[in-house]
């Protein structure tokens, strides 16, 4: 990808550590978002509805207490309706997913690519940490984190394919790509729970495949193979591992596949131009 329209955005080192804290105060909030995803989803509750409230003791939580990294540190980790501790993954999920929208935003920059490329990028991003948290705690992705990552890629992509010369071509190429990607992953789930009784490839981890391949484009094929080739050999590593210390089987010893697949295809979008 080539830019004209930023150039000198990109080479201003005042603009772009500006840009480099936005976006990592951005990514802050989007954690706090997915805080709220990871403990409403799996038990179907609305992320939109409802104001935040301590699960202890109801204590409605005010907007100064919900400021990312900040308030957790100034409440020192405790309710201040009951002081009963709140857990770290609060804090750890808001600088997490500040740190990799700073990556990806350094990683966009230094491949020239567009600065509206943090859409796609930062979706996958918050699809991985809260498909991660929720999978390790409840052994499914959600299809309410994944539907709405495969949407905001088509719309990004329709968006980026109809600004200056409508790019139909692209467009075209972007919907065969994640809807080859969502039927391959679902034969390929299929046939193995069919033959070798196995589920190793659950429906929530072939969406998520789908919703990955719908953002990645076809652009970014060889980094899609290689953040799948990360995340199978990741897994199975870890897998085998962990097997072997449980002294279990194989057969029936299962780890959650999320997070391998989330940490593929994060560490995928950070590949330098491999074109
Ligand atoms: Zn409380």
């Amino acid at each position: 990808m080539n830019y004209s329209l930023y150039e000198n955005f990109y080479s201003n080192p005042q603009a772009y550590w500006f840009w480099f804290a936005v976006v990592f105060v951005v990514g802050c909030c989007m954690g706090s978002f997915l805080n709220v995803c990871i403990w409403r989803m799996p038990l179907g509750e609305s992320v939109i509805t409802a104001p935040s409230h301590c699960p202890k003791c109801g204590h409605q939580i005010r907007w100064y207490e919900n400021i990312p990294l900040v308030s957790f540190l100034c409440l020192r980790a405790r309710c201040s309706g009951c002081k009963q501790p709140i857990t770290w993954r609060y804090f750890i999920v808001e600088l997490l997913t500040g740190i990799l929208f700073a990556i990806a935003y350094a990683a966009i920059t230094y491949k020239n690519m567009y600065f509206s490329f943090i859409i796609p990028a930062g979706a996958m991003i918050m699809l991985a940490v809260a498909s991660s948290f929720i999978d390790v705690e409840h052994r499914i992705i959600p299809d309410a984190l994944n539907f709405p990552a495969m949407i905001t890629g088509i719309i990004f992509w329709g968006v980026e394919c109809a600004l200056g010369d409508w790019n139909w071509r692209l467009f075209i190429a972007v919907l065969v790509c994640g809807f080859a990607a969502w039927g391959f992953f679902y034969l390929f789930s299929w046939l193995g729970e069919k033959f070798f009784k196995t589920d190793a490839l659950g429906q929530g981890d072939v969406k998520f495949l789908a919703a990955a391949a719908f953002l990645f484009g076809p652009a970014m094929f060889i980094e899609y193979f290689i953040g799948l080739l990360v995340a199978s050999l990741s897994g199975f590593l870890f897998g085998a591992g962990y097997c072997l210390i449980k002294k279990q089987s194989l057969r029936n010893c299962t780890i959650p596949f999320g997070p391998f697949l989330a940490f593929g295809m994060v560490l995928a979008m950070f590949i330098p131009n491999l074109n």
